[in-house]
């Protein structure tokens, strides 16, 4: 049977006549939500997301409720709420469909989270491209100030809170939480080290700061809409609301789908919704959820238990799309970002363009991430380029097996990951590639990436 989307965030983009102006949300029902946030105790609104069972949408799924409960309130110090639609991680694009589209959404949630934290000002950090992303964003948080949903007292209460928009650098490291929050002290965006660098505790100006999503935000409207207990009733256990799919590649349909978590699987995203692979091409492997999750290869089978001490056996098709089942096939649900290759891919050109990104983007800071992620670029280009050795092919795992794990953040998991997971599903290929250029041959492959 055909899955089905079920579009909460996405609900009205899209829809004809939907605009991006204060007075097209308010007549769908917009700033209801907060003025029910400011009826209710900040606790009380903290609680509503803890019940939800909401994961955060920024690639880890930390659940967002419990990441509020460790902020550090006894310190006395003001709490900060910094918004992270960064959004550089290849192969993810939810994010921008929401503030270009439907900004209100985002500073709604933003603040009835600031409302539920307490914190005295509020940033949206977005990435510096979205020139006009940080537009919009900032006409609808002056509509929301015009009309008393932000700023001071707000709907007439003791709450006041600013919300600015800061446009990052063009950094994808930026992306990490203290990297960013470095990037908007005003300095270069190194990431910091944990502990004792935990945002909750030490966070923006050495204050507790929740860095959250920017879809999270808009789920945090939608929990306090339907109530916490409500969300929890969509999805599946450990997985709750909806995530947004944004499938890119070699697929008949790529684009954005909202699927209720763990309701619809793999082959039904790429089959139903996706139309399947292009005409006379199979489908190879999948990237699953942003370019740093780990590789899915297509005929590979998938075994194990899931937390709930359920056993499995499927293929790449048969996998669930919510995270505990995702993550027990060895990758992560991530951002959604799913980038899908077919049999015109070769493995090794598309290894060396995520290479080639991971080592552009590594601050430099840790020797691991900054020679390792050089080190695996040039041998992959060396391969693809035509002078390339068999002993390459190992040669990157082990290069890439020192790098993830022994770095200030997870920067190095995401150099690492690609390398680890491809380079045993692919073996072969990468090996006949070296071959067959070292004799000479034309390429198999349609699809030239570099
Ligand atoms: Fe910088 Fe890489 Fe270390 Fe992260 S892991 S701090 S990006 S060098």
């Amino acid at each position: 049977m055909s899955a089905q989307e079920r579009r909460i965030i996405y609900a009205h983009i899209g829809q004809p006549g939907y605009t991006t102006d204060i007075d097209c949300y308010l007549r769908h029902g917009g700033y209801e939500t907060l003025k029910k946030a400011f009826a209710m105790p900040p606790q009380a609104v903290c609680d509503e997301v803890k019940t939800s069972g909401l994961r955060g949408r920024g690639g880890a799924g930390f659940p967002t409720g419990v990441k509020w409960s460790f902020l550090d309130r006894k310190s006395g110090k003001p709490v900060y709420l910094v918004v992270n639609a960064d959004e550089s991680e290849p192969g993810t694009y939810k994010d921008r469909q929401i503030i270009y589209n439907d900004p209100h959404q985002i500073v709604e949630g933003t603040l009835i989270t600031a409302y539920a934290i307490q914190a005295k000002q509020a940033f949206i950090y977005i990435r510096g491209e979205f020139q006009h992303g940080a537009k919009l964003l900032e006409k609808a948080i002056a509509e929301a100030k015009a009309h008393h949903f932000c700023g001071n007292n707000i709907l007439g209460s003791d709450y006041s809170v600013e919300i600015i928009v800061h446009r990052g650098g063009g950094c994808y490291v930026c992306g990490e939480e203290t990297g960013l929050i470095e990037s908007l002290e005003g300095k270069r965006g190194y990431p910091r080290i944990k502990p004792p660098y935990f945002p909750a505790v030490l966070g923006l100006y050495n204050c507790p700061t929740i860095v959250n999503n920017a879809e999270t935000m808009a789920q945090v409207k939608h929990i306090i809409a339907m109530g916490g207990a409500e969300f929890a009733k969509i999805g599946v256990p450990g997985d709750r609301g909806t995530h947004i799919w944004g499938v890119s590649g070699l697929v008949k349909r790529p684009g954005l789908y909202e699927i209720e978590a763990g309701k619809a699987t793999f082959g039904q995203l790429l089959y139903d919704f996706c139309g399947g692979p292009l005409d006379g091409r199979t489908f190879k492997a999948i990237i699953p959820g942003g370019s740093s999750t780990k590789i899915l290869k297509f005929g590979d089978r998938f075994k194990g238990k899931l937390p709930s001490g359920e056993e499995f056996d499927w293929a790449l098709e048969d996998i669930p799309l919510d995270a505990n089942s995702i993550m027990a096939c060895g990758t992560g649900l991530g951002t959604g970002g799913t980038i899908v290759l077919d049999d015109s891919v070769e493995m090794i050109q598309a290894l060396a363009n995520l290479n080639a990104f991971y080592a552009h983007e590594t601050c430099g800071q840790c020797t691991p991430c900054r020679e390792g992620s050089l080190w695996l670029s040039r041998i992959t280009k060396r391969i693809a380029a035509g002078g390339g050795r068999e002993e390459d092919v190992p040669m990157l795992k082990d290069i890439a097996d020192q790098v993830a794990g022994r770095t200030i953040c997870a920067h190095g998991e995401a150099v690492a990951w690609p390398v680890q997971s491809a380079v045993p599903k692919f073996r072969e290929e990468y090996l006949e590639s070296v071959r067959r250029r070292n004799k000479g041959e034309p390429s198999p492959y349609a699809l030239k990436l570099i």
